[in-house]
């Protein structure tokens, strides 16, 4: 039911930073008519990471896996969503207040503005791992952005088409075509294997170099894929090393980096060697955001003392603040820490978004009511009217009592774990389904079209689907495209 106008504007004013999976699942689950909602992010769109490694190598193109955010501010059964395309830079817990900046290369007279909120959703994700190696950020290429795979995409056939310079010195040839995956997580390992389809599929039918191409996987640990069962780690790396051209150095971490070499330190002898390479590719994990670290600070450190993000309670509520809510990437529960994946960020933002439209619909019911039979309802009104001084949407705001009080009677999250599943090259993928008392693995060729159809249907539109099918088609009829730009 449409609240009066006058109660409209008192409405609580929520702001979402990030249009990342946390963020999209919690505005498309949220009642807009009920709050005053306001996304910020310095992308305008949402990003189906899960393909993501496709559009390295052209299995997909980055545009099929992008949905515009506006779509989603649009609402033909509730208030429209407003979309500002910035970066926030700073939020102040006290004034609750967040500021903003136009990091975009088109700039008005307006390029920075502060925006006031009552609730503060942060699901901005989390930033690139370096562990301050030195020259990581400046020479290699990372693994998150739809950039990051254009970037990728490019330098690989940029190597090779510089590798064929005529009197190209044969050591600058191995250089140019040796190309190091750092980190043996699910991204390093899924890239290395689209890696060794594009070349296997493509490259070597039409580079006379291509051959000549060494793909090495590095990881810091004994084995790749930690997260999976040891059936799948072996299997996988057993897979991985049957290509000549792929090599994984497991008990290896890159120390340092170079413009034209790395340097990697042998975990057990703790020797060194330095390495030439052409392409490198940094996927070693996540780390906090700028943003998240500014929030953290500003709250202080005797609460907010977690390495991987803003700390929460079983509500998504960051400790130590009024009105400030964490999902996905960004918060970590550590009574209860959960994988940063696509899988929990989403169920924790359809989780928040349903908290949110029920506590709002308690707070307006006695509203409704009123509406519908307004003499009942005005003896029971008079005597809430002493305790309801405040605005009843207000009281859902910050730590105010009522509101405590509310959200401790609604259920708590509970994750619900569907499987991991992950792309390991040749038309194979693994996938592990734990239940409470036994584990599940698969592997080959049949997993590979459950790990396909799972993320078909986990696409966010038609349009998306339609158009990573016909991708998908284009490239196992036509092959991937090898033209650089
Ligand atoms: P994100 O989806 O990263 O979104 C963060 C949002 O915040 C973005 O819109 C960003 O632009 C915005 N933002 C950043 N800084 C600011 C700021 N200062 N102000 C405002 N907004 C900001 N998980 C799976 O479950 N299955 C998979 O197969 C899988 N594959 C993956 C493959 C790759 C290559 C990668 C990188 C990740 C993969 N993941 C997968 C993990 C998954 O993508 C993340 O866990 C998930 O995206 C986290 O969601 P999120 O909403 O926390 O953040
Ligand atoms: P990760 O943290 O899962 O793995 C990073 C790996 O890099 C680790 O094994 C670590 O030992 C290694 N490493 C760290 N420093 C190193 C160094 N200096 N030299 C060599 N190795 C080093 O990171 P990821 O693969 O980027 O994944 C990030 C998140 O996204 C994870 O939560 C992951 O589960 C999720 N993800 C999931 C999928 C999937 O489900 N298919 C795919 C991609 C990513």
């Amino acid at each position: 039911t449409r609240l009066p106008e006058s109660e409209r504007k008192k409405r609580p004013k929520i702001v979402i930073l990030g249009t990342g999976w946390g963020s999209l699942c919690f505005l498309r689950k949220l009642h807009t008519d009920l709050f005053d909602v306001t996304i910020i992010s310095p992308r305008n769109y949402f990003l189906f990471t899960p393909l993501l490694v496709g559009g390295t190598t052209g299995t997909v193109e980055v545009r099929s896996i992008m949905e515009p955010i506006r779509k989603y501010c649009k609402r033909a059964d509730a208030d429209d969503a407003t979309f500002y395309e910035a970066e926030c830079l700073s939020v102040d817990p006290v004034s609750k207040k967040v500021k903003c900046f136009d990091n975009s290369a088109v700039k008005g007279e307006v390029s920075e503005f502060e925006l006031e909120y009552d609730h503060l959703i942060v699901g901005v994700g989390a930033d690139n791992q370096t562990f301050g190696i030195p020259g990581v950020k400046e020479n290699a290429c990372f693994l998150k952005e739809i950039n990051d795979t254009r970037n990728i995409r490019d330098k690989i056939l940029d190597c090779l088409e510089t590798a064929s310079y005529p009197g190209q010195p044969e050591k600058e040839i191995d250089r140019l075509l040796n190309f190091v995956v750092v980190g043996g997580g699910p991204s390093g390992v899924e890239f290395t294997a689209e890696l060794n389809d594009f070349l296997q599929s493509d490259l070597l039918k039409t580079y006379p170099l291509a051959k000549r191409i060494n793909v090495t996987l590095v990881e810091a640990l004994p084995h790749i894929l930690t997260i999976f069962d040891k059936k799948i780690i072996d299997h996988v790396e057993k897979r991985l090393q049957s290509s000549n051209n792929t090599k994984i150095w497991t008990k290896t971490a890159v120390v340092g980096v170079r413009e034209k070499e790395i340097t990697v330190k042998n975990t057990s002898t703790k020797e060194e060697s330095v390495h030439p390479y052409g392409l490198l590719v940094w996927a070693t994990g996540n780390t906090p955001r700028k943003i998240t670290t500014q929030i953290m600070q500003s709250i202080g450190s005797d609460v907010q003392n977690n390495r991987r993000g803003l700390v929460v309670d079983d509500y998504f509520r960051v400790a130590g603040a009024d009105g400030i809510w964490s999902i996905g990437d960004a918060s970590i529960n550590p009574l209860k820490p959960l994988a940063q994946t696509a899988q929990v960020a989403s169920q924790q933002g359809r989780y928040l978004g349903r908290l949110f439209n029920q506590l709002a619909d308690e707070m307006n019911n006695d509203l409704i009511k009123k509406r519908e039979n307004p003499e009942a309802h005005k003896e029971q009104q008079k005597e809430k009217q002493q305790q309801e001084k405040a605005n009843l949407f207000n009281s859902i705001t910050g730590s105010n009592k009522s509101f405590e009080e509310a959200v401790k009677e609604k259920p708590l999250f509970r994750y619900k774990h569907m499987g991991t599943l992950a792309y390991v090259g040749d038309h194979q993928a693994v996938a592990e389904f734990k239940g409470d008392h036994s584990t599940t693995v698969s592997e080959g060729y049949i997993t590979y079209y459950l790990w396909r159809s799972v993320y078909f249907t986990k696409l966010l539109s038609f349009r998306n689907r339609a158009l990573v099918s016909f991708d998908w088609l284009k490239s196992s009829i036509f092959g991937r495209d090898i033209s650089r730009g």
